[in-house]
């Protein structure tokens, strides 16, 4: 069966940081993934989960900082990613996951979030796309 989106989707990417911050939530982080972060910031592994992760059950989060209401992600700086170019796999594949494409209502429901959800000067990005970028 083809999915809803087959015709593509528009999204363009804001810079706007709301995808960091709002209600508290997890930010998964591989062991790679630590590794990497913890070489950007030039400071030994043990050192990066010490202070920028959390254990939950057999999985590692980043942690967040309580900034007024809301919950900003410890590497966000502003609007600005301090690791972006090292970001776990969960941020780089946004919005992109499967339960905001599930069904037409669920990418509306994300765009409450995200402005470049259906932005009016975003793209059409293909089904093809789509499909390279989606999550596990
Ligand atoms: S919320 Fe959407 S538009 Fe804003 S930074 Fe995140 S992905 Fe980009
Ligand atoms: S690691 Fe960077 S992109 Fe991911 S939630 Fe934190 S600030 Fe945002």
């Amino acid at each position: 069966m083809k999915p809803w989106y087959q015709e593509g989707l528009r999204f363009k990417c804001t810079g706007c940081g709301q995808c960091c911050t709002g209600s508290p939530g997890y930010v998964w982080v591989s062991p790679d993934e630590a590794e990497a972060m913890a070489k950007r910031l030039n400071i030994p592994l043990e050192e990066f989960i010490a202070k920028y992760t959390r254990r939950i059950g057999n999985r590692v989060s980043l942690i967040e900082r309580k900034v007024g209401k809301n919950y900003d992600c410890v590497f966000l700086d502003g609007k600005r990613c301090t690791v972006y170019e090292d970001r776990p796999k969960q941020c780089r594949t946004y919005p992109w996951w499967k339960e905001n494409i599930s069904s037409s209502k669920d990418w509306k429901e994300e765009g409450v979030r995200c402005e470049g959800i259906n932005h009016p000067d975003a793209p059409l990005i293909s089904l093809d796309e789509i499909k390279k970028n989606l999550s596990d």
